[in-house]
């Protein structure tokens, strides 16, 4: 028999409900994300992530350009948040996260959001694979707390740029059932550069210990070979180095655990204002990528996942289709 996941338990003791309040409670000095710009986003302020008081939605579906263990055959039910906490100048979903195209937006109520999420599951998707998630994390727990007295039962995916708050990490022990962080940079300064995210290392290094300790290193897989619970650490190799990928690995391997799963991605492509930004405007070569798996290898890590090279065409988003991975 499945196992049901974890915020079950948590929505039929009103503990669901309780963490929702306590996260809106957040909002009247926004404190959601690492910047805590400390805005009243309740009373209709906005902060640097430009999110509003309404979760905001560019696209729901099932999805299948996730690690093969989240995608499954079904695909993986995404739903894309808009706006975003950083500012990535090579950002792939910028026309979502820092553009804004009032047509690639949809406010939704607590009840809609929590319909989209049981709209999924009839889809078949196999999970709740939550994309940008942390600047509208009250609204997601309001919605996931209806959704599953409505009957989702579906595991749920925290996918994350990493520059997120410990303690509001801590308010989804039991929530989250699989972790899904970017560890971006290893160097702050190229964080503030970059993607305009100041102390993103201290932060997102903070983050993914925080996540370690509530679901371990090992990937626990339901009986068709999905994940159903855990932590995968996601690194994007920059053109010229600039991801401080060895520094990143080091810290993986030293503070968290050799076995944590590696997701090490090969899928950079110049988008956005990267031309402006050299080498970014350019692709990682096969000599970069061949060196992070080398450097990965050399600090002990078990990789879970490694990508083509020619991968990146699979991965251009164009959020004004329909479809935006079609
Ligand atoms: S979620 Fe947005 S408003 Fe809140 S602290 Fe982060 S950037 Fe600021």
């Amino acid at each position: 028999m499945t196992e049901e996941p974890s915020y079950v338990l948590l929505w039929r003791c009103g503990e669901l409900a309780a963490r929702a309040a306590q996260l809106a409670e957040l909002l009247t000095s926004c404190c959601l994300c690492a910047r805590a710009c400390g805005v009243n986003r309740a009373g209709g302020e906005v902060g640097a992530c430009r999110a509003p008081n309404l979760a905001t939605v560019s696209h729901a579906g099932p999805h299948f350009g996730e690690e093969p263990g989240i995608s499954g055959n079904n695909g993986a039910g995404n739903i894309f948040f808009a706006y975003c906490s950083m500012a990535c100048v090579f950002c792939q979903n910028y026309q979502i996260s820092q553009n804004f195209h009032p047509e690639e937006r949809h406010f939704l109520s607590v009840g809609q959001l929590a319909a989209v999420m049981l709209d999924l599951q009839r889809a078949g998707c196999h999970n709740i694979n939550l994309v940008s998630p942390t600047h509208f994390l009250p609204q997601i727990v309001a919605a996931l707390d209806l959704a599953a007295a409505s009957g989702l039962r579906l595991p749920i995916v925290y996918n994350t740029h990493g520059y997120e708050s410990v303690p509001v990490l801590r308010l989804l022990e039991g929530i989250v059932d699989i972790y899904l962080p970017d560890l971006k940079y290893g160097d702050d300064r190229r964080a503030g550069e970059l993607s305009g995210a100041p102390n993103y290392v201290r932060a997102s290094q903070a983050a993914v210990k925080e996540m370690y300790r509530q679901v371990g290193a090992m990937v626990h897989l339901n009986e068709a070979g999905l994940i159903s619970r855990g932590l995968i650490i996601r690194h994007l190799v920059l053109p010229g180095g600039l991801a401080g990928t060895s520094e990143v690995l080091e810290f993986i391997a030293a503070h968290l655990s050799p076995k944590v799963t590696l997701s090490l991605m090969a899928q950079y492509y110049p988008t956005h204002k990267a031309e402006s930004h050299a080498p970014l405007n350019r692709p990682v070569t096969a000599q970069e990528y061949h060196q992070a798996l080398e450097m990965a290898s050399q600090a002990g890590l078990e990789i879970g996942w490694r990508q083509d090279l020619n991968s990146a065409a699979s991965f251009c988003p164009d959020f004004s289709l329909t479809r935006p991975f079609a």
